[in-house]
């Protein structure tokens, strides 16, 4: 009976795949469907100055609430989209809503104390030829100050192109727009690049920062005397506990962003954090 099994097994892995690749149609059909019906919405998680808790930047990231679906996390519909070329708009969409809140939060009086609002570019943006000009349209239409727009790019998708990618950097670097390496530490960087990358922050990789009792501490470590020599800004992603804020401040990481702090937040949240200028007590 061993054929049997095996062929049963086999049975059931094929009917896995087929109901994955279901799973998968749908969720592209109905991602694209929500595009266009504008059901996508953002939440900005703060980076907070540890010293003084308060909020010098944020974080955009896209949320999706599925009507039938459930709410899917980025981490599922955002590859989806970078699959299946729909993260072009998505991305100018988040753009775009993005540069457009800063700019109410600026009108009203509320940036003051902050640097910037970060949006995350995938690896299929920074391919695409017409990215430039839709950032200067966005930042012309939203009236967003460049220099307070900080584009992520995360270590990988850097790494993978190095050369389009150093061009596409010295435009965005150009426009004043301020550059930051997301998930540092996870990709394969030659250090020497950095030198010749015109950046202005790393993030530390959350899975450094909560190992930090662990070897992931000398990363982080390391990532941190690294951006001090090279002149960057540094903030530490992922921070859940106390123990993990102190550790990374104390080695001169001063701009923690993580569950410690705040969450991702709806934008009528994040106008509350600002209005009240700390977080905490
Ligand atoms: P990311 O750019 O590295 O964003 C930080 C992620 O870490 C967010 O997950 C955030 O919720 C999570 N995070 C922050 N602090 C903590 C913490 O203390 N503990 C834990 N467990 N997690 C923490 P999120 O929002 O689920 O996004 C996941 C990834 O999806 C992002 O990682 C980014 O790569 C991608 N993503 C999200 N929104 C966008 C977008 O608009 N465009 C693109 N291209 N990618 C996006
Ligand atoms: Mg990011
Ligand atoms: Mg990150
Ligand atoms: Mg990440």
């Amino acid at each position: 009976h061993a054929k049997n099994r095996g062929k049963n097994d086999f049975q059931v892995f094929h009917s896995d795949m087929a109901a994955r690749a279901h799973k998968r149609m749908r969720m592209e059909a109905e991602l694209r469907r929500a595009l266009q019906a504008g059901e996508l919405h953002l939440h900005y998680q703060p980076q907070v100055d540890v010293a003084t808790r308060r909020i010098v930047g944020l974080e955009a990231l896209a949320r999706w609430d599925c009507p039938g679906l459930g709410a899917v996390p980025p981490s599922e519909f955002i590859p989806l989209a970078e699959e299946s070329g729909m993260i072009v708009p998505l991305g100018r969409w988040v753009l775009e809503a993005a540069c457009r809140q800063a700019a109410a939060w600026r009108a009203a009086g509320l940036l003051a104390g902050v640097d910037h609002i970060a949006v995350n570019l995938s690896a299929r943006q920074t391919k695409d030829e017409g990215l430039m000009d839709e950032i200067r349209r966005v930042l012309a239409a939203t009236g967003l100050p460049p220099q307070l727009l900080e584009l992520e790019i995360t270590e990988g998708v850097l790494m993978e192109n190095v050369h389009a990618n150093i061009a596409l950097l010295h435009q965005i670097q150009q426009a004043g727009i301020h550059l930051s390496i997301d998930d540092f530490g996870t990709g394969y960087s030659s250090l020497s690049y950095l030198k010749r990358f015109p950046i202005d922050q790393l993030k530390i990789d959350r899975s450094f920062v909560q190992d930090c009792e662990g070897q992931g501490g000398a990363i982080a470590l390391a990532v941190i005397a690294l951006a001090r020599s090279l002149g960057l800004r540094v903030v530490a992603e992922g921070a859940e506990t106390a123990a993990q804020v102190e550790f990374v401040a104390r080695a001169g990481c001063a701009v923690v962003q993580g569950f410690y702090f705040a969450r991702p937040l709806p934008a009528g949240e994040i106008t509350l954090l600002l209005q009240r200028g700390r977080i905490g007590d």
